[in-house]
C-alpha cells in the first residue's frame, strides 16, 4: 500500500495526462477508457463499436439504472477528494459512495466509479454494485466490471488482498426502496457468506459476494484491451436474444435477426 500523498499524486497524474492530450493512440482515439464501455464487450463487442459510430441512445433500462442510483445517493453529503483520501488513510471505517478510479493497465488508462466501497484499516474490504434488472442472477460482464473496479483500486496503490465484491441484483421496482442503501452495512456484518438475500417491499435484492481474483481480471482486461489496440475485430454476439432488443439491430451487419433487404446486383 502506497502512502495518502503518492496515492493522491498518482490520480493527478493521470488526470492531467488525460485531459491534456488531444487524442489518443486506441481505436476511436479514445484517450482513456470507461470500466462500463469495456465491460459491456462481454455482451457483445460489436455493440461497443455501434455505440461509438452512431451514439448511444438511452434506453428505458439505462434511464431507470440512473435513476436508481440517483436515489442511492440520497442523503449522501460530496466532499473533496482529499478529505475523502484522509478519511480512508485514517484507518477508521468508511463507505463512500461513487468513489472516483483512475488507473493505468499497459499505457492504457481506465476510469470508474463504483457505486460503494467500504475501507477499514486505511484498506477496500468491500466494493458494491447495484443491478436493477428482472433477471436475478449477475452475468459475466457483471462480473466483469466489478471485478475491474476492484483492479482500479489495486492499481491506485490500496491493499486488495482481502478485498471482496458485493453484486446486489434487485428488480427495477425496487429502485426507490430505501432498504437498498442499508444493504452495505447488511453484507459487512455477514463477511463470510458468498449469497444473500434481502427482502424488499416490491421484491428480493440478491446479493452475490465473490473475492477479488486480480489475475483473472487482468486476464479478461487483457483480452478486451485487443479490440481497442487493434489486435483484432470486434466480435459479435452468437445470442440472437441479444439482437432482437439491440437498437442496431436494423443496421448492425453481424446482426441475426436483420429484415432490411440487401440489394443482390446481377453480374
Ligand atoms: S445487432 Fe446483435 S451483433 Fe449487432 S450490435 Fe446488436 S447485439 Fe451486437
Amino acid at each position: 500500500m502506497i502512502g495518502l500523498k503518492d496515492s493522491l499524486k498518482r490520480f493527478y497524474q493521470l488526470v492531467r495526462e488525460t485531459t491534456t492530450k488531444e487524442e489518443g493512440s486506441l481505436r476511436f482515439k479514445a484517450k482513456a477508457l470507461a470500466v462500463s464501455e469495456i465491460a459491456q464487450q462481454y455482451y457483445c463487442e460489436k455493440k461497443v463499436e455501434m455505440n461509438r459510430i452512431h451514439g448511444e441512445k438511452e434506453t428505458s433500462e439505462m434511464r431507470l439504472g440512473k435513476e436508481a442510483h440517483e436515489l442511492l445517493l440520497k442523503d449522501t453529503v460530496k466532499i473533496k477528494l482529499e478529505e475523502l483520501w484522509r478519511s480512508i488513510y485514517s484507518g477508521k471505517p468508511v463507505c463512500p459512495r461513487e468513489m472516483p478510479l483512475l488507473g493505468k493497465h499497459n499505457g492504457v488508462i481506465i476510469a470508474g466509479m463504483a457505486d460503494a466501497i467500504f475501507f477499514y484499516g486505511g484498506s477496500p474490504l468491500f466494493l458494491f454494485e447495484h443491478k436493477f434488472t428482472s433477471k436475478q442472477i449477475p452475468f459475466k460482464d457483471h462480473h466483469f466490471q466489478t471485478g475491474l473496479y476492484c483492479y482500479l483500486l489495486h492499481l491506485m496503490g490500496w491493499d486488495t488482498s482481502r478485498l471482496k465484491y458485493a453484486l446486489v441484483i434487485a428488480p427495477p421496482a425496487c429502485r426507490e426502496d430505501n432498504g437498498l442503501r442499508r444493504i452495505p452495512s447488511y453484507v459487512i456484518q455477514q463477511p463470510k457468506e458468498e449469497k444473500l438475500k434481502v427482502r424488499l417491499q416490491a421484491g428480493n435484492a440478491n446479493i452475490y459476494i465473490n473475492r477479488f481474483e486480480v489475475k483473472r481480471v487482468i486476464d479478461d482486461l487483457n483480452w478486451a484491451l485487443g479490440f481497442w489496440t487493434g489486435e483484432r475485430s470486434p466480435i459479435p454476439t452468437k445470442k440472437t436474444g441479444k439482437c432482437v432488443t439491440c437498437q442496431f439491430r436494423e443496421v448492425c451487419e453481424s446482426s441475426l435477426v436483420r429484415t432490411v433487404s440487401r440489394t443482390v446486383i446481377e453480374p
